[in-house]
């Protein structure tokens, strides 16, 4: 299935998807060569399963040089790279050169404080100039960065550090949010408390004026790390393409994280790649992509393809709506930004306020928006697309995961942009071959939905788990009786052109009646209603049905909860789904469990309609919305009981 249709719409696509299915190995190389090696590949690619997988096996390089020096030396120091913007107004602007200046002080100061290569480094801090110089220092020096979001509480931040063995943590004292400053030092001892005894040296950047408590012989301040640069070497260490430069958690929507790895060679490779046909990445762009660097989004599009590309990344620590509505647009007029990336639950929110925040700033500089992390439901893509922007600019929708580096189902934008179907996250990227199939390996018809594979690996795909190779073959690779076939865990179908259409996580599709109806679907009708913001679905088991779907809905402003407006809900669902997608109930909240990266938990929604602990939680954004939900659904069931 992988390009055929594509092959159809494009000349520029049919040659390069005839390139990379004829001649994958000089392909990639080709690719390859859009970034510095300090040594040439051996080999493009190897695959002696159990084994892990690698790319341009033998070829030496540097995410760090690629991202900074090589610029520099082409004479590009003076363009600007990043620039920082906080929510309290803030700004902090760095050329490529005052960022490799930074950079090469910060590797010396690892280096003086005895980073060795391979060594892993947690970093526990939110999105700042000092933790996206830590990181491109770290690769530097050959170190392996964990970056854990700051909003994660010691739990989480204790089986990260555990699960990487991590010798040194940098942490900041404070974090900025929607006006408040949240203390981290506390949660960082006590999750040291937790943790083992793995890490040795803890970094504290000052940030705050409050005193944290400093624990003698293990803590060091932000200024005392720097000053050990002295008499230390900046340089960059050649590393061999597959060597980890990375470790990233999934995002935790499943229980138990899983660490992927990114290499120096292959990630790169594909970051890049995909910068260019995707998002059409160019030194002239100004770029914000809206995410943290806590997640693979901020990793990949904040910090590192950006700067390989030599363009301007904006670095935005804080709330899109604070301190305003407009806050989001006003950042776009300031910076005259040229694209976003940003999530369906940002899209969602800012939907919230309608579109008068957007009509007051100049937004012409903006030339796309792209959309990842959840399917970006039509009516919050028609929102955005057409009352937002009244079709000046495409909204593009594009599928990933943590453990695939960078985008693999997208519209090619950058190469040539193919009609966008409302829902769908369009194709695969050249060199990715998908399948959809049923449980037991039957690959699907069109339209028949089953679960999306991938039929090999492509060089940004994490090639195993940290310390857990068994568990990343038995969850990918072996997951489909009889086929090699790696496992994405999402429904999807893909229509008659080879769009592909995503449901929503396997296991969340309810089964009505022998309707298999993703959540995603329901989710997606309801927010058809002009009264509904959010709505998280999930099924309840039920003996005549099979499952029942249930539903949480959270109303826009101006809108009251009513049993008129719940049996409008039902109807709508009806009317767009058709009579077998009955919503079996429905309640009304002022939030939706999320992750801490925005995306509903459905799982913790089915907890709580079954009355079962919801297990880990540790990567969820406001508790209180479990208890919210719990406290809806009991009342929901004693009103039933009186009926
Ligand atoms: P993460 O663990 O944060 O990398 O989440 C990856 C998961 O997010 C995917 O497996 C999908 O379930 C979901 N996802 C990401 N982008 C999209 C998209 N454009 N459409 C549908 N689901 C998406």
């Amino acid at each position: 299935m992988s390009g055929t249709q594509v092959e159809l719409i494009n000349p520029i696509i049919r040659r390069i998807v005839a390139e990379v299915e004829t001649t994958p190995e000089s392909f990639w190389a080709r690719q390859a060569r859009r970034l510095h090696w300090f040594r040439t590949w051996d080999t493009v690619f190897e695959w002696n399963y159990p084994e892990r997988y690698r790319w341009f096996i033998g070829g030496e390089t540097n995410l760090s040089y690629n991202a900074l020096d090589r610029h520099v030396e082409r004479g590009w120091g003076g363009h600007t790279a990043l620039v920082y913007a906080n929510e309290r107004g803030e700004r902090r602007l760095f050329t490529y050169a005052q960022l490799h200046r930074e950079v090469e002080r910060l590797a010396a100061a690892l280096r003086g404080l005895g980073v060795q290569k391979g060594d892993r480094i947690t970093i526990y801090m939110p999105v700042c100039p000092e933790a996206i110089t830590l990181m491109l220092a770290a690769v530097r020096v050959g170190a392996i960065h964990i970056v854990v979001f700051a909003g994660f509480g010691a739990r989480a931040l204790a089986d990260r550090i555990e699960a990487s063995g991590s010798r040194f943590l940098f942490a900041a004292d404070v974090t900025y949010r929607k006006g408040s400053t949240i203390p981290l030092k506390g949660i960082v001892d006590q999750a040291l408390e937790q943790a083992g005894h793995s890490v040795e040296r803890v970094v504290l950047l000052r940030r705050g004026d409050e005193p944290v408590p400093m624990t003698a012989g293990r803590d060091l301040t932000w200024e005392e790390f720097v000053a050990l640069a002295d008499g230390q070497s900046g340089a960059v260490v050649p590393l061999e393409a597959n060597e980890p430069a990375f470790i990233m958690a999934t995002s935790g929507t499943t229980a138990r994280p899983k660490l992927t790895v990114h290499t120096h060679g292959g990630y790169a490779v594909w970051i890049m790649s995909t910068g260019d046909w995707l998002f059409r990445l160019r030194p002239s762009d100004v770029w914000w992509a809206t995410s943290d660097i806590g997640w693979i989004v901020g990793h990949s599009y904040i910090v590192y393809a950006p700067l390989m590309v030599g363009c301007t990344s904006i670095a935005y620590e804080g709330a899109i709506d604070h301190p305003g509505p407009e806050t989001f647009w006003q950042l776009v007029e300031e910076f005259n930004i040229t694209g976003i990336f940003t999530a369906p639950t940002a899209v969602r929110l800012l939907m919230r306020y309608g579109t008068e925040p957007a009509h007051r700033f100049d937004l012409s500089s903006l030339r796309r928006i792209v959309c990842a992390g959840e399917p970006l439901n039509p009516p919050a893509w028609h929102w955005l697309q057409k009352e937002v922007f009244r079709d000046r600019i495409p909204v593009i929708d594009h599928w990933w995961q943590t453990e695939t580096g960078g985008p693999v189902i997208g519209n090619p934008y950058g190469l040539c942009m193919v009609p966008i179907k409302p829902g769908s996250a369009t194709l695969p990227m050249p060199g990715v071959h998908v399948d959809v199939v049923t449980l037991e390996g039957d690959s699907c018809g069109p339209n028949e939905k089953g679960i999306l594979v991938l039929t090999g690996p492509f060089p940004g795909l994490t090639s195993t788990l940290w310390g857990e190779h068994d568990r990343y073959l038995r969850d990918y690779w072996e997951r489909i009786p009889g086929r090699r076939l790696y496992f994405t865990g999402d429904a999807a179908h893909v229509d008659e052109d080879g769009y592909i259409w995503f449901a929503g996580r396997a296991d969340e599709v309810v089964n009505v009646a022998g309707h298999r109806i993703g959540t995603v679907e329901v989710e997606t009708a309801l927010l058809t209603h002009p009264a509904v913001a959010e709505a998280g679905v999930t099924g309840r088991p039920d003996e005549v049905k099979g499952e029942v779907l249930s539903a949480f809905v959270v109303l826009r402003p101006g809108h009251e909860p009513s049993e008129a407006l719940k049996q409008e809900l039902v109807q709508t669902v009806r009317r767009e789904l058709g009579p077998v997608a009955v919503v079996g109930e429905l309640t009304f909240v002022s939030m939706l469990p999320k992750t801490r990266s925005g995306k509903i938990m459905r799982r913790v929604l089915k907890a709580v309609i079954l009355d079962k602990d919801p297990g880990d939680i540790t990567t969820i954004e406001e508790e209180g919305s479990v208890d919210e939900a719990r406290a809806a659904w009991e009342q929901l069931r004693a009103e039933r009981q009186d009926e």
